[in-house]
């Protein structure tokens, strides 16, 4: 690929300046947690036929968006979740209204974008639509789910993200399409997000809960606690039953 001129993956305008992902507030409640890591895969892949996977340690920071963008609606996003997401890392069971998965998942939805961005540049080409989608909408919605559970453990901060290609018809005309599964530990909170228009994708297992679309209000931590293995086998969405019934 060549490099050319790159431009804030929401807005579109430079200059681009540095942006952590997860943000460095963090650190604040998770100064005394085990160091975490990163991993990401990329998928190429029919229904049917794997056609292989790669993995890279990816960056944790990189200049992806703008100055404007990043002292704006994200700064903006930032304030919403902390006092929401801060206490969750230490595992403080938090009352989870409507509002608050909300701006759960819109945070996760960010973080997933920008950790597609900063991982490969040619991820802000592949999933062009969604950038374009959520700058616009600024909102968790179809296709993307979002996900909360417990971690038992304490990960400063362990990001997955998988990327895969779907083929869809059977032939000379299939259309790929592309597919992308995020998982986020921060202490004892984590996060899963899924984007896809095949309706195969699987769904992530339990005790992952959907925020995205909106549940009913819950008390989160609820269910086993999750390992580290459970989150590396993630690399889901929902069935077919489910994607038509949230449709309806
Ligand atoms: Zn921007």
């Amino acid at each position: 690929m060549r490099s050319s001129t790159r431009y804030c993956v929401f807005c579109g305008t430079t200059p681009l300046t540095l942006e952590h992902n997860p943000p460095q507030w963090i650190n604040e409640f998770c100064s005394d947690l085990d160091h975490g890591g990163t991993t990401t895969f990329f998928t190429d892949r029919s229904r049917t036929h794997p056609r292989g996977a790669s993995h890279t340690v990816a960056a944790t920071a990189g200049r992806v968006v703008c100055g404007r963008c990043n002292n704006g609606w994200m700064s903006n996003l930032e304030n919403a979740v902390k006092p929401v997401l801060g206490p969750m890392t230490q595992g403080h069971g938090t009352r989870l209204t409507k509002e608050r998965q909300g701006v759960l998942a819109e945070w996760l939805i960010k973080s997933s974008l920008v950790h597609a961005a900063v991982t490969s540049w040619q991820n802000t080409t592949r999933f062009g639509a969604a950038f374009a989608r959520f700058h616009e909408l600024r909102d968790a919605i179809l296709p993307w789910f979002v996900f909360v559970a417990a971690h038992g453990g304490k990960e400063t901060e362990y990001t997955r993200q998988y990327f895969a290609s779907y083929l869809e018809g059977s032939s000379k005309e299939q259309r790929q399409f592309p597919a992308y599964a995020y998982a986020i530990v921060i202490g004892h909170f984590v996060g899963a997000v899924t984007y896809s228009g095949d309706v195969t994708f699987p769904v992530p297992p339990p005790p992952l809960e959907r925020i995205a679309p909106a549940r009913a209000v819950f008390i989160w931590p609820r269910g086993r606690y999750m390992t580290l293995q459970d989150i590396e086998v993630l690399g889901t969405g929902p069935s077919a039953e489910e994607f038509a019934g949230l449709l309806r």
